[in-house]
């Protein structure tokens, strides 16, 4: 019988696996840029009320790890940068999680739009940075960050679909999933 040896009772549970996962990809922080060495955002993210899947997606986020298409043609010139919505800019994680109209759309629609800073480059980490400085002094900072979060999942969802199965979500609907998604979560916690 296999028995999870990192856990005093030897049965496995998310959170330590969540743990060996996260320890597993991350970068000894000698190795990581300036701006990504502040142990705060980690520590941060480990505590964020959202399920594993989502705060793992949202480290690749921050790391610049999840494969947009101006990633992909860095490596493979031959391929297109452009965003499949759009066609007008490079497909960056920022643009596809953020300023690409097809994810202002859903943005537009939630609760947490007016509070969301304008990504001033083209790097995920700083725009998380800065929307964490402004929510965290928030009384429900916590779930905003949360829910936040949960939207860039399921716009990353929803744009896999779009490029992978040529189905197009409609934006209300990647909204509400995100919002049940976090009510769950913090429902449970
Ligand atoms: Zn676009």
């Amino acid at each position: 019988m296999l028995q999870w040896s990192l856990k005093k009772s030897k049965k496995y549970d998310t959170a330590s696996g969540y743990n060996i996962a996260y320890l597993f990809f991350h970068p000894p922080l000698e190795h990581c840029p300036d701006n990504m060495k502040q142990k705060h955002i980690w520590q941060h993210l480990g505590k964020l009320k959202v399920t594993p899947s989502v705060k793992m997606f949202l480290w690749k986020c921050l790391h610049g790890r999840i494969p947009v298409l101006e990633l992909i043609h860095r490596r493979f010139p031959s391929t297109s940068p452009l965003c499949p919505y759009c066609h007008t800019q490079s497909e960056s994680i920022t643009h596809c999680l953020i300023t690409c109209n097809k994810a202002q759309d859903i943005w537009s629609r939630s609760q947490i739009y007016l509070h969301l800073p304008h990504p001033t480059g083209d790097q995920f980490f700083e725009w998380w940075q800065e929307l964490k400085t402004k929510l965290e002094w928030q009384h429900d900072g916590e779930r905003l960050m949360g829910l936040v979060a949960s939207i860039c999942w399921n716009i990353w969802k929803a744009r896999n679909l779009w490029v992978f199965e040529h189905t197009n979500q409609m934006p209300e609907e990647t909204l509400q999933m995100s919002v049940t998604l976090a009510q769950q979560f913090t429902s449970l916690a």
